[in-house]
């Protein structure tokens, strides 16, 4: 028995071991894949439910690994916050969103606003609105179309620095959303302490809005509010008609989701914008 728990103790340890070095590993590969430009931005679609039409795409990381493929940001973006580097992969993504943005307008395709999403961690140790007006500036693109998309952990933060950044880009016309909008417990007070233009309603009440009468119930109630404080609405993980209904029954502004299109690469998602511009 005592051999057993002693070998039950050095397999914990191994396993304990063999995550570090994972981790370690990972870390290197992030720092590598900044410098040999491996991240890839993925668009994905946000319609307009009044008019039918793409108003906006939602900007997703993938890592394009030399060994394992194209890698899901649940893979690394936790890593990433851990060591620091999500603030220079975060100022990449900024840079790269408005550089696409200003391209797509260029080639005449339809206006259209790109959302990117942020990290607390960012505000923390980056300098966000510099990093944003810098990529404004290099990119040319009117600030009307970004849109930062805020997670409630920045929010609760609560610093006089994220306040600051998120006034100073509003008068410039960059436009704030609330990500996963529902999901965390003190969502209300900070409505009214920060200026933001939508919420985002999260997956986890779209995903069986059509089966689930309490989920219904929690929607309904946030695009009211949120109506009444005049903010927009997005509902995110539509995956199917059903909901989209009941969603347009409630007075949501836009969608999300499978159902429209899965996230997509730059090139084809310049394809589809001109494919919505002939319809
Ligand atoms: P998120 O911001 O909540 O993004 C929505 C996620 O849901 C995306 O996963 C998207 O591909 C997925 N999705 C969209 N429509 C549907 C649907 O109809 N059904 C289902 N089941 N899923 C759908 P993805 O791309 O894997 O991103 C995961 C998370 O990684 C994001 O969640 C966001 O928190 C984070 N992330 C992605 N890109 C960035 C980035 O550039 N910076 C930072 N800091 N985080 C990012
Ligand atoms: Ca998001
Ligand atoms: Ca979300
Ligand atoms: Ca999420």
């Amino acid at each position: 028995a005592k051999e057993a728990g002693r070998n039950a103790y050095r397999f914990f340890d191994e396993t304990m071991n063999s995550e570090v070095v994972a981790n370690l590993s990972l870390r290197n590969g992030l720092r590598r894949a900044l410098d040999n430009d491996q991240f890839v931005l993925h668009y994905q679609p946000q319609i307009d439910l009044a008019s039918g039409t793409v108003i906006g795409v939602e900007a997703l990381i993938r890592w394009q690994h030399p060994e394992l493929g194209l890698m899901a940001p649940g893979r690394f973006i936790t890593v990433a916050e851990e060591s620091g580097l999500i603030v220079p992969i975060g100022e990449w993504v900024i840079q790269e969103a408005c550089r696409q943005a200003a391209c797509w307008q260029r080639a005449g395709l339809p206006k259209i606003v790109v959302a990117v999403n942020l990290s607390a961690i960012q505000f923390r140790r980056g300098d966000v609105e510099h990093t944003v007006v810098r990529a404004l500036d290099a990119s040319g693109l009117d600030p009307q179309f970004l849109e930062l998309e805020l997670t409630e952990s920045i929010l609760l933060q609560g610093t006089d620095s994220v306040f600051t950044t998120v006034r100073e880009l509003k008068k410039l016309g960059v436009k704030f959303s609330i990500d996963d909008f529902g999901t965390g417990y003190s969502s209300l007070s900070y409505l009214k302490r920060f200026a933001v233009d939508k919420l985002k309603i999260d997956q986890s009440f779209v995903r069986d809005l059509t089966h689930d009468s309490d989920d219904a119930a929690i929607i309904r109630a946030i695009v009211q509010m949120a109506h009444s404080l005049g903010l927009r609405t997005i509902a995110e993980g539509v995956e199917n008609e059903n909901v989209l209904e009941q969603l347009r029954g409630f007075g949501c502004n836009e969608a999300q989701g499978y159902h429209f299109e899965r996230p997509m690469s730059a090139e084809a998602m310049s394809d589809y914008l001109e494919k919505s511009r002939q319809s």
